[in-house]
């Protein structure tokens, strides 16, 4: 490898490379709409064009694409040459200012939920020059954003940005009233630790559930799977580090920050994170990483799995959202300090925080949900699907000490003695870590563990900046007509507090107890993605996001049926491939197994010997009612499918269908199969089981 600080950055149209390209006037031109949000001069882009351009083309590239992140979940990109042909038969090199600012793909296969008609397939992308632009392959990405030919976002991103700016805008209100004239900016940061599985590509290869679904539809449990605990940080295997080591290069070239790296709790589970970065570059940047991990895998023979339960019976992946709010003056809002009672600026940002998760849990549901993380949520692995606040022992304290009428104390976590006199006596922390909370406050952010492992984080931060914008606005409309802003404030502490400390829970959020005792606190406990869906039309949550101008009633109208959409559609997809392996892979598997027994019997009794064929027989037997069984299940499911299918109408009724009577019935079809699994020889078990899947590298 080259040297780290040469390759971080160096296919990316970043600061240092503006600087040194630019004209002066342009990079300061840029700098004020990429820092201070000022409307972009199409002059200022012309220059820029150019000298992306160039760059480009001096590192190789060919073609620019303008990158955006439609509902798909993915990222899209459609590839342009940048030759324009010259009258003498040559072509010249071109890309224009118009080309950055605006792209115009035929959009009419990206899911608009109803936003727009295939035929009126106009959709545009808009340059975010607040993501740099980078090389990828041949060609030069441009980050946009994509809106339909009437403006209503189409994608990830434009909410996100607009929730960025609500967030910045309702922030520095509560500041300028708490009397900071400094700060000119508030942005919201992000670092997303991704967990992946890998497996061996050969493997893969045979396993259609995986190649249609991206998770195992059928495997019976393993003799071993994480129970001994011994894969978590284990030490990485060659193969596993070869790729690792040939994925961090790859980010650290599209000045992607990964940081950490381990292996995860499951077998064959690893996790990468990134430093954190504004929340924008930190989503584009986990797209990327996403991408990166897969495309990279391939070249190692071996297969990434973003899924949130690849695997039955052992743990799946998730991505924590860990969030916090920075000013352009260089402050962290959720930083405590050392004394957090006297810290009034924490207190309010983070009662803050409180009040808007306990008010607006169910749209922070929603935006961790996915079909495949309705395996993971409630499910003792990760957090449940109630959504709580963890905030530790000194902050739970001193939000004690403020609904008794005031902080004035903070509790320390002093010196913690190991008793040995050569190791060193370590500084303790205030508070101890919690890894059942799905909203877990660590020191000086906050960490959304709900969050799908496939899934782009744009959805669950352009939730939380808004709800959050939300009461922050509250805060500054109170602050700012209070006579005495101080004890405006120790009352809006107070009142948020005792309001909304229900929310918080600091116990074991995997206990049947904690279920039982957040019915009684009256907070909501949505089991099923389908069921989550329904929030994003809300008469409060449109309200909210209309206020923010993060999202109309129309674009949420349209995400709550792509939504719905998706859902039936993965099930769906998920049905038919458990119909077609049952069909044609175990059941002619299993026929073949029980005619072999059959005949071996046949053959044995022919010998006229007084052989004991118990054990024949009684396998023989049993396969052969499991098949029948197999058989019956899979016309149930067929029957449950095409009925679904068929309730056209209402969508949400429809989902209904495809989870409550389709995913039941593939459950029960998976049953049969995995127990006729641990009776078949595994010479005809027509694919790789979890033993080889899990423990092959
Ligand atoms: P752990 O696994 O202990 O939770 P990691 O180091 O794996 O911790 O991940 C913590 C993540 O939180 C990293 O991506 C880190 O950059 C990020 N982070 C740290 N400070 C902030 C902050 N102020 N805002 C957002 N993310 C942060
Ligand atoms: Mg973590």
């Amino acid at each position: 490898m080259s040297n780290l600080g040469q390759i971080f950055g160096s296919n990316v149209f970043n600061d240092a490379v503006m600087r040194e390209r630019l004209p002066k006037a342009t990079y300061k031109a840029l700098k004020k709409t990429i820092e201070e949000g000022r409307p972009l001069d199409p002059a200022v882009a012309d220059v820029v064009a150019s000298a992306m351009k160039d760059w480009a083309l001096e590192l190789g590239a060919t073609h620019f694409t303008h990158w955006f992140q439609p509902m798909t979940g993915i990222t899209a990109e459609k590839h342009d040459a940048f030759i324009s042909p010259t009258a003498d038969g040559k072509a010249i090199m071109e890309f224009s200012g118009k080309e950055l600012i605006k792209g115009e793909p035929d959009a009419s296969s990206f899911p608009s939920g109803g936003l727009r008609a295939t035929f009126e397939a106009r959709g545009y992308t808009a340059w975010d020059c607040t993501s740099p632009a980078f090389l990828k392959d041949d060609s030069l990405c441009i980050p946009t954003a994509f809106c339909s030919y009437t403006g209503e976002a189409l994608d990830k991103k434009t909410p996100l940005l607009r929730s960025m700016e609500a967030l910045s805008k309702q922030a520095l209100r509560v500041l300028k009233a708490l009397g900071n004239t400094t700060t000119n900016k508030v942005i919201t940061t992000v670092g997303p630790e991704q967990e992946y599985f890998i497996i061996d590509k050969k493997l893969y290869d045979q396993r259609k559930d995986l190649i249609f679904t991206g998770r195992t539809l059928f495997g019976a449990k393993p003799p071993k799977g994480q129970e001994l605990e011994d894969h978590y940080f284990g030490s990485i295997k060659e193969r596993i580090s070869a790729y690792m080591k040939e994925l961090d290069e790859e980010l650290w070239k599209l000045g992607i920050s990964a940081k950490t790296k381990h292996n995860e709790v499951a077998p064959a589970q690893h996790e990468l994170a990134p430093i954190f970065s504004t929340t924008n570059i930190a989503t584009d940047h986990n797209q990327l990483t996403m991408d990166t991990m897969k495309k990279v895998a391939l070249r190692h023979d071996l297969v990434c799995l973003l899924h949130e339960k690849p695997f039955a019976g052992i743990n799946g992946s998730g991505k924590h959202n860990n969030w916090s709010m920075g000013t352009d003056d260089g402050m962290n809002l959720l930083e405590p300090g050392h004394t957090p009672h006297e810290n009034e600026q924490f207190l309010v940002f983070l009662s803050s925080v409180i009040k808007a998760v306990d008010e607006y849990a169910d749209l922070l549901r929603v935006s961790a949900a996915n079909p495949g993380n309705d395996h993971r949520l409630g499910a003792n692995e990760a957090p449940p699907a109630i959504i709580s606040i963890f905030l530790g022992e000194q902050l739970q304290d001193i939000l004690e000490q403020i609904e008794n009428g005031g902080a004035t104390r903070s509790k320390t976590g002093g010196h913690m003695e190991i008793g040995v006199t050569t190791l060193p006596s370590l500084p303790k922390d205030a508070t101890d870590r919690n890894r059942t909370s799905p909203f877990a406050f660590t020191g000086n952010k906050f960490e959304f563990r709900m969050c799908p492992s496939s899934a782009s984080i744009a959805g669950p931060n352009f939730v939380l900046n808004t709800i959050v914008a939300e009461v922050l606005s509250e805060v500054a409309d109170r602050l700012e007509k209070a006579k005495d802003v101080n004890s405006e404030v120790k009352a809006i502490l107070a009142e948020y507090v005792t309001k909304h400390k229900r929310v918080v829970f600091n116990g074991n959020g995997y206990s049947d107890e904690w279920v039982a005792e957040a019915e009684k606190r009256g907070l909501p406990n949505i089991k099923t993605t389908v069921e989550s869906i329904k929030a994003l039309i809300s008469e409060k949550n449109i309200a909210v996001m209309e206020k923010h101008g993060v999202l109309s009633k129309v674009e949420l109208e349209s995400r709550y049926e792509i939504s719905l959409e998706n859902y039936i559609k993965t099930i769906n997809i998920e049905a038919l491939t458990m119909i077609e392996i049952a069909k044609r892979q175990i059941l002619p598997a299993v026929i073949k197994f029980a005619t072999n027994l059959a005949a071996s019997i046949n053959t044995i009794k022919a010998t006229g010997l007084a052989v004991d064929l118990t054990v024949q027989t009684e396998l023989l037997t049993e396969v052969s009612s499991l098949a029948a069984a197999l058989k019956k299940n899979i016309a149930v499911l067929e029957d449950a499918v095409e009925k679904a299918s068929n309730a056209h109408g209402d969508t949400y009724k429809q989902a209904e269908l495809f989870r409550f009577d389709v995913f039941e019935k593939m459950g029960t079809l998976r049953d049969v199969a995995d127990t006729l699994e641990t009776l078949v020889d595994k010479d005809v078990w027509p694919m790789p089981t979890y033993g080889d899947l899990l423990f092959n590298i």
